[in-house]
């Protein structure tokens, strides 16, 4: 017996389990790691900010995206940090599972049409995270999109200068304290200008790319070091966004 049909074998004796929900994912999806339950479930990001898409206040702008660098045109997260797109990202993140960047992008492209995109540049780790964890999940996902969007990846681009230490536990202000100048920007080399300017004055956009997005500072400190490099219209795209406080209590 040959190993191909052996292994399509153990697939229909054996399907994967969702690594959301643990339950097999259908049969005739046999590589999928999500089942069509918990991809049915992660809820996109609807309306809102026209820059950054989060609800809107009843009265006023947009306070999530004020306090972001101008050079930071637009924002997209697929779908909050819902419990399904939690255990997506843990797995990503934490066990290994670099095999979820496919359907990741999937979910992603499904929801969000990047402007006219020159490449992508994914969030870099620190040396230390990187090398504890092996890769950079941000680059995962990075490369399934640019594979879907047929676009080019840069990832050497960015460099983390620092460690900024966990975000969690930090209110917005010093979150943006703790990564302000966290990054620097190699110089923008001339084809992507060319190809900026080809497709229409300043329309072209770089977009970073990461798994999720809580605040935008890390995003923010990250395209304010672009700009400096000279790149053009900076976007950014994250598969989750972190849920507003609202939404969080009408969650749990
Ligand atoms: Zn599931
Ligand atoms: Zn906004």
């Amino acid at each position: 017996m040959s190993w191909k049909l052996l292994s399509t074998l153990e697939r229909l004796l054996l399907p994967n389990a969702c690594i959301a929900c643990g339950q097999a994912v259908e049969r005739r999806r046999p590589d999928a790691l999500i089942c069509t339950v918990c991809i049915a479930r992660l809820a996109p990001l609807v309306g809102g900010c026209d820059r950054c898409r989060q609800p809107l206040p009843p009265v006023g702008p947009c306070r999530f995206c004020a306090e972001w660098t101008a050079s930071m045109a637009w924002v997209r997260s697929a779908v909050w940090l819902g419990e399904e797109a939690r255990a997506i990202v843990h797995h990503l993140k934490y066990d290994g599972y670099v095999a979820l960047g496919p359907d990741i992008a999937r979910v992603v492209a499904r929801h969000v049409t990047p402007r006219y995109p020159a490449c992508l540049i994914p969030i870099p780790l620190g040396h230390r995270r990187l090398k504890r964890r092996g890769y950079n999940q941000a680059e995962i996902l990075a490369r399934a999109l640019g594979e879907l969007w047929d676009v080019p990846v840069v990832p050497g681009v960015l460099r983390r200068l620092r460690e900024t230490g966990p975000q969690t536990s930090l209110d917005a202000a010093a979150r943006e304290a703790n990564v302000a100048g966290a990054f620097r920007a190699s110089r923008c080399p001339p084809d992507v200008r060319w190809s900026a300017s080809r497709s229409g004055a300043k329309q072209a956009s770089v977009i970073l790319v990461d798994d999720v997005l809580t605040t935008g500072a890390t995003m923010s400190a990250a395209a304010q070091a672009l700009l400096e490099g000279g790149w053009p219209e900076i976007g950014a795209v994250t598969f989750a966004r972190a849920l507003p406080y609202s939404a969080k209590a009408v969650a749990a």
